[in-house]
């Protein structure tokens, strides 16, 4: 069946392989002697638990009670040695979110190769790629010198953890293709937070530079329709679309309504 065969580099078996694969290769500076389980087995754990959809990682961890469920994950993972919660999150927080770039590349290839990503296409040759911030920890207690940090009015203080997302959509299409995130989250030696527009201007040139050939559209909130950001989009050759609040564009809105100031 020729349907078959061109769908083959997609089937969940394949797409394991190509994730386990890279993960073999992540570098290992862990001391020898001291290591339990390795860095593919956390790893693919942790994968398993997005996976499955498990509202936690205690929550997954207690269904792998369960003879069958182990099993299931053991072969559907590869996974042979599983950690204990606080292990398994001390090995994944060991691994910079950077690794993940080339994995993200390789399954945007495949679609690529195989042909589906034409579907996307929203105008002839162009894809739209709306971007959007999205968050991931909030605390008020739990923070590392990387945290977001907001001092609220009422004297209390929290940390969070953010993301810029960027994902290839079509309105026909129930599917998205996520690209690479960008972290959105402070760096050594910066005073000032960092925030979604400035993870955009980082993102924007990232995306080109993984994808130097892809027509794009960034579609935007009205968070991303300044100057810096719009020069950036067309330094990279992309096109935008990007929402336009009154508020925040009085001399446009005014020029459009033919209002003298
Ligand atoms: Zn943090």
């Amino acid at each position: 069946m020729p349907f078959m065969k061109s769908k083959k580099h997609l089937s969940f078996s394949s797409l394991r392989n190509a994730f386990s694969s890279h993960l073999r290769q992540l570098p290992d500076d862990r001391q020898e002697g001291k290591v339990n389980y390795s860095i593919h087995d956390a790893m693919m754990c942790a994968f398993a638990c997005m996976f499955f959809q498990d509202p936690s990682l205690l929550q997954f961890q207690k269904q792998l009670e369960d003879e069958q469920n182990l099993n299931n994950l053991k072969t559907l993972f590869d996974v042979h040695n599983i950690p204990e919660n606080t292990q398994l999150r001390d090995i994944v927080d060991t691994i910079p979110s950077q690794e993940f770039r080339s994995i993200f590349k390789e399954l945007f290839f495949r679609l690529q190769r195989g042909k589906h990503l034409e579907q996307y296409q929203f105008l002839p040759g162009l894809y739209l790629c709306p971007i959007d911030g999205t968050q991931y920890h909030i605390s008020g207690e739990i923070y590392c010198e990387s945290c977001l940090i907001t001092n609220h009015t009422n004297g209390n203080t929290t940390y969070a953890h953010k993301v810029l997302q960027a994902a290839i959509m079509h309105p026909e299409m129930k599917q998205v293709i996520p690209l690479m995130p960008e972290e959105i989250c402070n760096t050594d030696g910066t005073e000032k937070q960092d925030c979604e527009t400035n993870a955009a201007k980082r993102l924007i040139p990232k995306i080109r530079k993984d994808h130097p050939q892809l027509g794009l559209i960034i579609v935007g909130d009205d968070l991303f329709s300044r100057q810096p950001l719009i020069n950036t989009i067309l330094n990279e050759g992309m096109h935008y679309i990007l929402v336009v609040k009154e508020t925040s564009h009085i001399a446009m809105f005014n020029e459009r309504l033919g209002v003298i100031p």
